[in-house]
C-alpha cells in the first residue's frame, strides 16, 4: 500500500512541477515570478524528479524547439523520427543531453527570458546525485514492498520524469482527438484529463501555446490553470493573462 500511494504522489507532484515550472513557466512564461519563488521551484524540482531531474534552461530551448519545428526533422521528440516511443525517448534524451551540453547550437531567440540557476543544475544534473536518488528508491521499495510485482513500478520511478515526458509526447502526436485542425499531429489525448495536469490537451496547447488555459470545450479542465490560478490568487506568481 505504501508503494502505490508513493507512486501516485511521485506521479502528480513530478508531472505538476514539470508541467507548471519547465512547461508553462520557463518554456512558454505563461506567468512571472520573484527570483526567490523561482529558487523554490528549482527546489521542489529537484525533489520530486530526483533522478530524472532535468534543466528548466534546457527543457525550455528544447520546448521551444518542438513548437517551432513540430513533426519535422528539427522537432526534438516527434514520434515520426523514431520507430517506437522507447526510441523516441531514447532520442529525446540524447537530444536534451546535446542541448544541456551545448552540443547543439540553439539559435538566441530560444533562449530568451529562460530561467537559469547553473550552480544548482550542477548538483542536482549530476549521475552521482542521480545515483543516490536511485539508491534511496531501492531502499523505500525493499522497505515497504510487500508483493513482488510492485517492483515493477521501479523502473518507472527511477525514470519518471522521461517516462511522463515521452508518455505525452508520443501519445499526444499519435492518437486522441483534435478541436484546432493545423498542420501538425497533435492531439487532445483525454477528454476529462486527470492524470496530466492538463497536459493531455495538447492540440488545443499547441494551436494556442502562450494561452494559460489549456481547456477549450465544456468538458475539459485544465487542472494545472487552475493551481496557477490559486498560486496568482495567494501573490506566489504572476499569470500575464487571466
Ligand atoms: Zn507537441
Ligand atoms: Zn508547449
Amino acid at each position: 500500500m505504501a508503494i502505490l500511494i508513493f507512486f501516485i504522489l511521485h506521479w502528480y507532484t513530478s508531472l505538476f512541477f514539470q508541467s507548471i515550472f519547465h512547461h508553462r513557466y520557463a518554456a512558454h512564461g505563461i506567468f512571472t515570478m520573484s527570483k526567490f519563488m523561482e529558487k523554490l521551484f528549482y527546489i521542489g524540482c529537484f525533489i520530486t524528479q530526483g533522478s530524472s531531474y532535468i534543466s528548466a534552461y534546457s527543457y525550455g530551448m528544447m520546448h521551444r524547439l518542438h513548437h517551432a519545428h513540430t513533426d519535422t526533422k528539427k522537432d526534438p521528440h516527434s514520434p515520426d523520427n523514431t520507430a517506437n516511443v522507447f526510441t523516441m525517448m531514447w532520442l529525446t534524451r540524447n537530444n536534451y543531453f546535446d542541448i544541456y551540453k551545448g552540443k547543439t547550437a540553439v539559435e538566441e531567440k530560444y533562449k530568451k527570458d529562460l530561467p537559469e540557476w547553473r550552480a544548482f543544475d550542477k548538483i542536482a544534473h549530476n549521475w552521482i546525485t542521480r545515483l543516490l536518488w536511485l539508491a534511496a528508491y531501492i531502499a523505500f521499495y525493499v522497505h515497504f514492498a510487500t508483493e513482488w510485482w510492485m517492483f515493477l513500478f521501479l523502473p518507472i520511478t527511477a525514470l519518471m520524469g522521461s517516462f511522463q515526458g515521452a508518455a505525452v509526447n508520443w501519445w499526444a502526436h499519435r492518437f486522441g482527438y483534435v478541436n484546432f485542425k493545423m498542420k501538425n499531429t497533435s492531439k487532445n489525448i483525454l477528454p476529462v484529463d486527470i492524470i496530466f495536469w492538463g497536459e493531455a490537451f495538447h492540440n488545443n496547447h499547441h494551436y494556442h501555446p502562450s494561452k494559460a488555459d489549456n481547456a477549450s470545450r465544456w468538458f475539459e479542465v485544465d487542472s494545472g490553470y487552475i493551481a496557477m490560478r490559486i498560486m496568482d490568487k495567494m501573490k506566489l506568481i504572476r499569470l500575464k493573462a487571466k
